[in-house]
């Protein structure tokens, strides 16, 4: 992937919560570039997994299983062999078990080619756990994205809420704790602020406020490549 450091990609990381996708969209839209949501493609295999009932059948050839979703992206919906499951993707069902399938090697392998694909076209705004560390390493510009566990609750809780789903914010808080455990202690692409990355904790900021910092540092790098 050394040739693409010359491309257009701005890699936001962070875990759940930290604002990522809010901010990534925005500044891709602002920025007139992609914006690609790994986090998204994660939560699709799950919601495969659970739909084909992997879990129940205990079965292990998952490579043919992945070969066999086709994921697409279509404006900001995600389409799983062809139906838009955008919605789906966001259960508590789903932030349950995504973190325990993107533990897999073969997940992890089949979903990082896929990325470096689109990314490599550059223009993309690409936001995940792993972007700045091991998807796209040499982008230009790599911002990580921090804020409280008890505020990521809050906004998790709130954007729920706003769908209709009555949660309760102590289980929320719980299950934030419990997927920043799996993502930042797993083997593979763990959740790690990237080297040379650019630290932003969101806590005490607007949404307005950090979108503003990264078009700013964004305009700065790409005019120097
Ligand atoms: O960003 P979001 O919270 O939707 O991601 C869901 C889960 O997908 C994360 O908790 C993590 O386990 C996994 N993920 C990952 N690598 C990425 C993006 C997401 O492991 N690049």
């Amino acid at each position: 992937m050394k040739d693409s450091s010359y491309l257009k990609v701005i890699a936001i990381d962070g875990p759940a919560g930290s604002g990522k996708s809010t901010v990534a969209r925005i500044v891709a839209d602002r920025m007139n570039m992609i914006y690609l949501d790994t986090g998204a493609m994660y939560r699709a295999v799950t919601y495969y997994l659970i739909r084909i009932g992997f879990f129940e059948s205990k079965s292990s050839d998952i490579c043919s299983i992945l070969n066999s979703l086709k994921l697409e992206f279509n404006d900001s919906k995600i389409l799983l062999n062809g139906k838009d499951i955008s919605e789906e993707i966001r259960s508590p069902r789903i932030d349950a078990e995504v973190s325990d399938i993107a533990k897999r090697k073969e997940v992890r392998a089949f979903l990082t080619e896929m990325q470096r694909k689109i990314a490599k076209r550059g223009n993309v705004v690409i936001e995940g756990r792993d972007i700045g560390t091991v998807v796209i390493p040499e982008a230009p510009l790599k911002v990580f994205l921090t804020a409280s566990v008890k505020e990521r609750a809050r906004r998790r809780y709130l954007q729920l809420r706003s769908k209709g789903i009555e949660t309760d914010i102590k289980k929320i808080e719980k299950e934030i704790r419990k997927r920043d455990e799996i993502d930042s202690t797993r083997k593979l692409a763990p959740l790690v602020k990237p080297r040379n990355a650019v630290e932003i904790d969101t806590t005490n900021l607007s949404v307005e406020e950090v979108v503003n910092m990264i078009i700013e540092m964004g305009k700065e790098r790409f005019e120097k490549t």
